[in-house]
């Protein structure tokens, strides 16, 4: 029997689900060997029976927390899809200010209605089998593809645990801090696995994929503030899509 797939949404702008449906090419494959019960961007379809569950947002209200520990219970596998899944991505940034004042700067008099908590990745919660990190995902689909590929076969996806700024240098990249106006990057510290995207447009990369496992965060601070960030713009760099890792992630 072909395992059943749901995608789920939480806090997010849907993006990732998005990037999924555009990399139907690559995806035909994988297709005729699962069957996709629940996808809401693509379907009006809802099945309530499904064996993996391919989750995209951060969670930020009281039902959402109810609502995933069900999917959990549900689902033998859960894979998080995104940085707002993942490290909670954008979501977090409002983490760092008054609640209240931003509830209420959001949805007026009506602020009391909303049961928002402090946004947090889907880990903070239940346990995640798999990540396929980015914001979103790369188009190309390559390391989705690995990680679905991987679970049909029973073995275990391959994700780098190197730095972007390996593969700047693969591909040949001149340093975004070398620039004649150096750009800061957070290359040094963030996972591998998109190719350098940003770099290579000229762009800085703002850590979508997420930190790599010991990141030297003291080397890269000293980086920073040599290209001439406070100690707070360093921070709110850090904050833009990895603000949970400050609360133990
Ligand atoms: S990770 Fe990025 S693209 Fe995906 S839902 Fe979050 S904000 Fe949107
Ligand atoms: S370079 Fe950085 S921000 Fe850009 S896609 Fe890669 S990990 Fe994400």
């Amino acid at each position: 029997m072909k395992p059943k797939v749901g995608f789920f949404s939480f806090t997010s702008c849907e993006g990732c689900q998005l990037v999924v449906l555009s990399m139907a090419d690559k995806l035909l494959d994988l297709l005729g060997a699962v069957e996709v019960v629940n996808f809401r961007e693509a379907s009006s379809y809802k099945g309530e029976d499904y064996d993996v569950a391919i989750v995209e947002g951060a969670l930020s209200t009281v039902h959402e927390i109810e609502e995933i520990r069900a999917i959990r219970k549900q689902a033998k596998i859960l894979i998080a899809i995104g940085a707002c899944a993942h490290i909670g991505g954008i979501n977090c940034i409002r983490n760092f200010d008054n609640q209240f004042e931003i509830k209420k700067a959001v949805y007026g008099e009506r602020a009391a209605n909303f049961d928002s908590i402090l946004a947090q990745p889907i880990d903070a919660v239940v346990k995640v089998d798999y990540y396929s990190r980015g914001c979103p995902p790369n188009r190309d689909g390559e390391e989705f593809v690995e990680i679905v590929t991987a679970i049909l076969q029973g073995k275990k996806p391959y994700i780098p645990n190197f730095p972007v700024c390996v593969q700047c240098k693969m591909k040949g990249n001149v340093c975004t801090f070398h620039k004649e106006k150096p750009i800061t990057c957070l290359g040094p510290v963030t996972r591998a696995g998109c190719n350098a995207h940003c770099p290579s447009y000229g762009n800085a990369c703002i850590g979508c994929r997420g930190l790599v496992e010991e990141p030297n965060l003291n080397a890269h601070q000293e980086t920073l503030s040599g290209a001439g960030l406070t100690v707070e713009e360093s921070l709110n760099f850090y904050r833009m899509l990895n603000g949970m890792m400050e609360v133990g992630k």
